[in-house]
């Protein structure tokens, strides 16, 4: 059993900017599983960002095409839990071989190893001998292994073998274009205007999207109304409600601005000035703190500074606050105003 789910294809898998690296490093793995540098492939990205769909997708493809070899889809803690119980059970050994005649083994959600070490080092061994038989290992995350936590050296170092290929936020039109082909697989019909409601409202997370347009179409066939921008209104302000909880990076640069009693742009600028570095650091560091963005993307989104540069800002930041009063001040009145 491939534990693979059919409906999540390629074909259903929309592309856009936010997704075409990782959705054809992924045809190229399908095309020829273990046989690329691609190996392994790493898809990592935030919540409901398609890291599963498209992990299933790679392995369906391959099924479809070389019939013959063994896929296998499994969460990392499925993995884990069945590690504990052969281990319980004194068959660890029968575990290890198991996963090491698999021809293309796929395992999502690895960050769920973070501090399991008898788990990551039993896979530590699997991925080896995988790799070295020229067998496929196709992994997700929700982060790149740069950010990665209590996660073993060794193992990290293998992650970073292959490719790891980021799935972002989807544009405006790529959400109105996997709204567009739910609503068209489902037989749904739905007017222009409302589906880019919906999409112009909801932009992190294409479960939550889909899960808008479901509770849209639920909404109006159980009370027998017609589909209005006013229902969607009512609906896409729940979902937005729910999910408010996390603060968005651009939101911690606003707050640490205003602070500061500077302006956002001063604040992303390339300026030296002491205290507008402070002021950039602080957002990298509350950045890290409070939302699940990885280094690059806060880099990204800080004023286009790459990883490194926020890992030493979370680096000054903690150091200073341990050795400067006022500093220390800073934090602590930064974070009353960033948790509402
Ligand atoms: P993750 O594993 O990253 O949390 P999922 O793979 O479970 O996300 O995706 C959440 C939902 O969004 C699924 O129903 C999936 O089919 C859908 N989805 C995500 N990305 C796309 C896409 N590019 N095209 C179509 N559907 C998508
Ligand atoms: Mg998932």
């Amino acid at each position: 059993e491939s534990q693979l789910n059919p409906n999540y294809s390629f074909e259903n898998f929309l592309e856009g900017d936010s997704n075409r690296l990782a959705r054809s490093a992924g045809l190229a793995v399908a095309a020829k599983p273990g046989g690329t540098s691609f190996n392994p492939l790493l898809i990592f990205g935030g919540v409901g960002l398609g890291k599963t769909h498209l992990a299933h997708a790679i392995g369906v493809d391959i099924k479809d095409k070389y019939p013959e070899k063994t896929v296998l889809y499994i969460s990392a803690e499925k993995f884990t839990q069945q590690y504990i119980d052969a281990v319980k059970k004194n068959n660890r050994n029968d575990f290890i071989h198991f996963y090491q005649i698999i021809d293309v083994l796929i395992i999502d959600d690895v960050q769920f190893l973070s501090g399991k070490t008898g788990t990551q080092d039993v896979f530590f061994h699997i991925f080896n001998h995988l790799h070295q038989n020229g067998k496929q290992v196709i992994l997700t995350s929700d982060k790149a292994p740069v950010d990665m936590q209590d996660i073993e050296q060794r193992l990290l170092s293998r992650f970073k073998w292959g490719l790891s290929a980021e799935l972002q936020n989807p544009d405006f039109e790529t959400r109105v274009s996997i709204l567009k082909n739910k609503l068209y697989r489902d037989g749904v019909e739905m007017p222009d205007d409302i589906v880019e409601y919906v999409a112009k409202n909801i932009k992190t997370n294409v479960r939550e999207l889909e899960g808008a347009i479901i509770s849209l179409i639920a909404q109006s066939s159980f009370n027998k109304k017609e589909i209005t921008i006013d229902l969607a209104r009512i609906i896409v302000e729940k979902f937005v409600k729910n999910t408010k909880r996390e603060v968005s990076i651009d939101y911690i640069q606003k707050v640490v601005s205003d602070y500061f009693q500077m302006d956002i742009d001063t604040l992303q600028s390339k300026t030296r000035k002491r205290h507008i570095v402070q002021a950039r650091q602080l957002a990298m560091f509350f950045a890290k703190k409070f939302t699940k963005a990885s280094l690059a993307s806060i880099g990204s989104q800080i004023g286009k500074r790459d990883h490194a540069t926020v890992l030493h800002a979370c680096k000054t930041v903690d150091n200073l606050s341990s050795t400067d009063k006022q500093f220390r001040k800073y934090v602590e009145d930064i974070t009353k105003k960033l948790s509402i």
